[in-house]
């Protein structure tokens, strides 16, 4: 019998998985619902997600799981993201769009590009992501961009993290991208993401919901204590179980600190930084203002990160001639909350009224705000030993070593067999990993397919 832990997108997944093969189970989820980070809810007329959800898998089978989990009602469009800078609007991303970036700037910016990649040979590898902007996109951009948003996004400096993390995320462009760019448009796509599928209805979560709906799962038992040795887990409530096989899908960094680890594995799982977001929902009494799906914004004074408009992603996320707008403002040891959530959220309303996206104060019908705890795990230079020291100590307790388990990422249609052991990791947070929702799935198939009965 195998015992998971969480019923997020992860969790809800494998369990999923394990059923589709006749694979005994049970669940365990600390609250009274599951989807973790997919979950939506609905407020004052919208749905709303944990922040802007999107599918753009490259994976057919997830395509086609979540197609399968919604009864095909889903929309598939092409995304506009856009860019918000010192009151310009900037087609994303910014670098292969340099027309609309002010002229001054843009010529700095040209100018410094040119002498970044003059500097530096071709097969040049940076020793942290500010080598990496600075190559990529000459200082003057890395520092009043990308600089200026890692701040925001990621909480940290951009010599603190790491580069494992970029893949296809972040455009690196050609030297002909930014100067071409300077004229006008590019005639060719330069963002990662060229299509996306959302559910008609309901939100994210409805990817996920029937298939919840049809497990057992025990709700309200928060893990708060696990002992690895006894095998044996106890719930905020008082309750104890014993167990034989276990799937975490909860934050390593939890799991270890709760558990009997030694003291050395605790202090390395505390190094593991992870942002925290608090996500502002505020309805306007008038539609969206722009078309763009999301916004990334790089005015530092700014608390606004990154914004959505939630009736953009399905009309009927929201009432009609009413906007949604949903703002994300990061935390973390790196950059602790400082003000009252009160007077973050007044502040972030002036900031939407600055940006031309509310008209005026008596627009706003209702706001109100959440926290989300785990947001985006923090690749900053510690992470890759930290994550070793506990490995390597799980690996004593069950855990069976995968080849790319430090890695940022999985490339799932190479990743080769692997045997599990008792103690298996799953999802974002779990596994500490950048993954995306299709990764979550893809990691359930990839257990499921690697158990035996
Ligand atoms: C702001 C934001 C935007 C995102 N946008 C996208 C996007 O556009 N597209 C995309 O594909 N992905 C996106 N993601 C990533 C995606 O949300 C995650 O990869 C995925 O939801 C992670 O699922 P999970 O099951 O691994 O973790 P979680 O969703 O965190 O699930 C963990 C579960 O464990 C439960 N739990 C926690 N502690 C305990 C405990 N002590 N005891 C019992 N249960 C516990 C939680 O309640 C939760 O249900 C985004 C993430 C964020 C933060």
């Amino acid at each position: 019998m195998y015992t998971i832990l969480g019923a997020g997108l992860a969790g809800l997944s494998t369990a999923h998985h394990l059923q589709q093969k006749g694979i005994a189970f049970r669940i365990f989820e600390a609250k009274a619902h599951g989807g973790g980070h997919v979950h939506s809810e609905e407020r004052d007329g919208f749905i709303w997600d944990e922040g802007p959800h999107v599918s753009f898998t490259k994976y057919a089978y997830v395509r086609e799981y979540f197609a399968a989990n919604c009864n095909q009602a889903y929309q598939e469009f092409a995304p506009v993201p856009s860019n918000y800078a010192s009151g310009n609007w900037i087609p994303h991303p910014a670098q292969a769009n340099m027309y609309a970036v002010p002229e001054a700037l843009r010529e700095a910016c040209i100018a410094d590009v040119k002498v970044a990649r003059s500097r530096q040979p071709k097969n040049f590898i940076a020793n942290n992501y500010q080598e990496w902007i600075d190559y990529a996109f000459g200082e003057t951009f890395a520092e009043k961009f990308a600089g200026v948003y890692t701040r925001k996004y990621w909480t940290t400096d951009p010599e603190n993290l790491t580069t494992d993390w970029i893949g296809k995320r972040i455009y690196f462009p050609e030297l002909s991208d930014m100067t071409d760019s300077a004229s006008g448009p590019l005639e060719k796509q330069t963002h990662y993401i060229s299509s996306v599928r959302y559910p008609q209805e309901g939100g994210y979560y409805s990817y996920i919901r029937d298939v919840e709906s049809q497990l057992n799962i025990t709700y309200n038992h928060k893990l708060t204590a696990i002992s690895f040795e006894r095998k044996e887990i106890i719930f905020e409530h008082g309750a104890h179980i014993s167990f034989d096989k276990l799937i975490s899908t909860l934050p390593l960094p939890l799991l270890i600190g709760c558990s009997d680890a030694p003291l050395p594995v605790k202090a390395a799982a505390k190094q593991l930084r992870c942002s925290s977001v608090l996500i502002i929902n505020v309805v306007a009494n008038h539609p969206a203002k722009v078309d763009a799906h999301w916004i990334y914004v790089y005015d530092e004074a700014f608390y606004s990160t990154r914004i959505n408009f939630t009736e953009l992603l399905s009309a009927s996320n929201g009432i009609t001639g009413q906007t949604g707008i949903q703002v994300e403002v990061y935390f973390s040891d790196y950059h602790p909350v400082n003000h009252q959530v009160e007077m973050i959220e007044k502040e972030v309303i002036r900031e939407l009224i600055i940006m031309g996206l509310i008209a005026d104060q008596e627009s706003v019908s209702s706001y109100h705000s959440k926290w989300v705890d785990w947001a985006n795990v923090i690749f900053d230079i510690l992470r890759k030993e930290a994550q070793e020291t506990v490995f390597k100590w799980l690996a004593t307790q069950g855990l069976a070593r995968e080849d790319d388990d430090l890695e940022p990422m999985t490339e799932w249609d190479t990743k080769p067999i692997w045997q599990p052991g008792s103690l298996m990791l799953a999802g974002r947070f779990a596994q500490w990993k950048y993954y995306w929702t299709d990764d979550c799935v893809m990691r359930a198939r990839y257990i499921a397919d690697n158990l035996e009965k």
